[in-house]
């Protein structure tokens, strides 16, 4: 089967992008491991090592998921406060186990809250950073989630949003050789969901290249717009200031 996401609404969008996390919650963190080779881990650490964290700290760390960037953060930090928010609540709900497992986490520095990026329901400049990985592409509607990251942050505050992006190089031809054949296999193979994993390499060739995506970050409002490639631009992380 196939999800044929070109011609769907965004009502049925968002409908299946909900499916798909809640289909693949209990292997997610299996499946990025499978499908990057375990370099999802090194991208998060540069990620989150690249951070300017300011004391005691307010993050929001937004389709945080299973926790992974929430963790990293608490590492990286020792006084920061993180709320860790996804509109799945069996994300949260795995990522809260892991929480009670990992031995160096506390877990009173972490709230979980099942929301929606598009809408969040936090207050106006509240937070001093906004942290986003791979959650972004999958919204409908990728400017309202900048536009209301702008609305929480406070003057000052930081975005950083680690998303895939477009590979522009020799590589190319093997990039999408890799995602189009090789995920799909593994999905099926690993977590018998062929389709989901469709659905993740369709969305990621949808997303806006990295120019793109920082107009659409300098349209919202904020201000030394940059971003530097991963891997050649298998991903690539955007920051900005709210003035
Ligand atoms: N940030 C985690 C990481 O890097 O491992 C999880 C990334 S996972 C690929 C994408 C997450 O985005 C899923 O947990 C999904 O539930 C969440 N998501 C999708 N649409 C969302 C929305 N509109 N608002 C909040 N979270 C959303």
């Amino acid at each position: 089967t196939h999800f044929g996401f070109t011609d769907v609404t965004e009502q049925e969008k968002e409908q299946k992008v909900h499916d798909v996390f809640a289909n693949v919650a209990k292997k997610y963190d299996l499946m990025n491991d499978a499908m990057s080779m375990g370099v999802h881990r090194l991208w998060k650490d540069y990620y989150v090592g690249g951070l300017n964290i300011p004391y005691n700290a307010k993050i929001l760390d937004m389709a945080g998921g299973t926790g992974d960037i929430a963790f990293r953060l608490c590492r990286h930090s020792a006084t920061a406060k993180v709320t860790v928010s996804d509109i799945n609540q069996p994300m949260l709900d795995v990522g809260k186990e892991r929480a009670n497992s990992e031995k160096d986490i506390q877990v009173n520095r972490l709230e979980w809250i099942c929301a929606n990026a598009e809408e969040m329901p936090f207050a106006d400049n509240t937070y001093d950073l906004f942290t986003m990985s791979f959650g972004i592409r999958n919204c409908t509607h990728p400017d309202k989630v900048i536009q209301e990251a702008f609305r929480i942050l406070k003057p000052g505050g930081q975005l950083a949003i680690l998303e895939f992006s477009q590979v522009n190089s020799a590589l190319k031809p093997i990039y999408d050789a890799y995602s189009f054949n090789v995920i799909p296999v593994l999905g099926e193979i690993l977590a018998s969901d062929r389709a989901s994993y469709q659905y993740l390499v369709e969305s990621i060739r949808k997303f806006p290249d990295q120019d793109g995506f920082s107009q659409i970050i300098r349209d919202k409002g904020f201000d030394n717009v940059r971003y530097e490639n991963l891997t050649f631009g298998v991903c690539a992380i955007h920051k900005g200031v709210k003035p």
